[in-house]
């Protein structure tokens, strides 16, 4: 419908207004109004919206799942309004000016984006540089010190940084070696931004934690989006990409690998973090999701258990029954 469409058109501009408005950013930064909208017009634009995932639709999704882990009681009574403002900001920008092909794609293409930043987090560093600009352009910020201009530039390209999945075993490493010592100081700066660079990467993996018919809504987007490039890689010969052929992967098999070695190790640290009704929840919907894409699965009894490409990227699996204990 034309309302249903202009409503999903603007949803991260109004979602992110919102929530600046919610968290008291306009008044205590002394924001102006109009270049606020304009700043997150420009940011929402900058988002292609015929990627079948990574569109102003996904970075609205993390944007809001990033609050609602900002509002958590371990969070919220040490979080400044700098932390909450860097949070929001780096959550709707994360993916910016996305592709809709992954860094490995970029690289045997010799894309531009590849050379400028070295074959090293290629997209997280554009998505990260896009916003900068931005931030620049609109002048949003133009009433602060430089200094604070730079610190926030820094600091929101860590958050985004932290976004790239195939560094996950270094911040989750990281993360349990605090968990486990009990030393996590969130009266410290440089621990609530740890903090926030884990929540950033759980509000960006964050889909298999919703209800089914949510989630399986994101799993079918992103599949579309990964199958595309596989056809793209088919017709130029660049050699398919894991999990983009659309002949040997299935939805199901690309979700259950995803879950196993990327979703489950990081919220089950998380919910060690800050173990609350909506960590419990998240990790309930998990399991049921899981549960559901193993029974499609078995029905369309297409074979193995896990996607081998997920097992290269993360080796040190919780067993399930910490999961959900
Ligand atoms: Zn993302």
């Amino acid at each position: 419908s034309f309302w249903g469409k202009w409503y999903q058109n603007d949803i991260l501009v109004s979602l992110t207004f919102h929530l600046f408005n919610l968290h008291g950013l306009i008044e205590h930064f002394h924001l102006d109004t109009m270049k606020l909208r304009r700043f997150l017009v420009m940011v929402q634009e900058d988002y292609h919206s015929q990627n079948p995932y990574h569109n102003a639709v996904h970075a609205a999704d993390v944007t809001q799942a990033m609050h609602c882990y900002l509002k958590e009681p371990k969070l919220s009574k040490s979080l400044t309004p700098w932390d909450v403002l860097l949070s929001l900001i780096a959550a709707a920008t994360h993916d910016l000016d996305h592709p809709g092909v992954n860094q490995p794609f970029l690289i045997k293409t010799n894309h531009y984006l590849a050379t400028l930043y070295k074959n090293i987090s290629v997209l997280e560093n554009h998505h990260w540089r896009s916003a900068v600009g931005l931030l620049r352009e609109s002048g949003l910020f133009a009433h602060m010190s430089s200094e604070n201009r730079q610190l926030m530039e820094s600091q929101i390209g860590a958050l985004i940084l932290a976004t790239d999945i195939s560094r996950q075993n270094e911040y989750l490493a990281l993360f349990r070696t605090h968990l486990d010592r009990g030393d996590l100081c969130l009266e410290e700066a440089g621990h609530r931004h740890f903090i926030l660079q884990m929540a950033l990467k759980c509000a960006d993996i964050c889909n298999p934690c919703r209800t089914w018919e949510l989630s399986k809504q994101w799993s079918e987007k992103v599949t579309e989006e990964f199958f595309h490039q596989g056809d793209v890689e088919k017709r130029y010969q660049l050699g398919v990409s894991p999990l983009c052929d659309r002949q040997s992967e299935t939805i199901a098999n690309i979700q259950i690998g995803f879950m196993t070695y990327l979703v489950e190790p990081l919220f089950a640290e998380w919910a060690r973090f800050s173990n609350t009704r909506l960590s419990q929840t998240m990790l309930g919907h998990l399991g049921l999701n899981k549960a559901s894409w193993k029974g499609l699965q078995r029905e369309s009894s297409s074979g193995d258990d896990t996607d081998p490409a997920f097992e290269e990227m993360d080796s040190d699996v919780l067993p399930q029954e910490t999961l959900l204990s």
